[in-house]
């Protein structure tokens, strides 16, 4: 049987489906390469990607945000990396970088 709205939850399979994990998998090709992060931002807003979609009841969800439930699998990886945060020390550290290097040519 397919999960659906009245399925049972995927995790403990006791309890019906209330929530469905929003962990993002995949992005639409077109917004693989982006230019900054504001791209970034954009990106994530509209509905070019998938997310993992694992139905779950509201004990097995882990809420981390306004609708935003993660599966018991992703809210491990969330709690380790967290993309955005991730995107944007990335985005420091270049930026740092390249100070550094005009700087290292004086
Ligand atoms: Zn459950
Ligand atoms: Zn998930």
């Amino acid at each position: 049987m397919a999960f659906g709205k009245d399925g049972i939850c995927s995790i403990c399979k006791r309890m019906p489906v209330s929530r469905w994990c929003d962990y993002v998998i995949n992005y639409d090709t077109s917004t693989l390469f982006l230019r900054d992060y504001k791209e970034f931002v954009s990106a994530n807003s509209g509905n070019n990607y998938s997310t993992c979609d694992l139905p779950m009841c509201e004990k097995c969800a882990s809420n981390v945000g306004k609708d935003r439930d993660l599966c018991p699998h992703h809210i491990s990886l969330y709690r380790v990396v967290q993309l955005p945060d991730v995107y944007q020390r990335k985005r420091q550290s270049e930026e740092k970088g390249r100070i550094y290097r005009f700087d290292a040519t004086k």
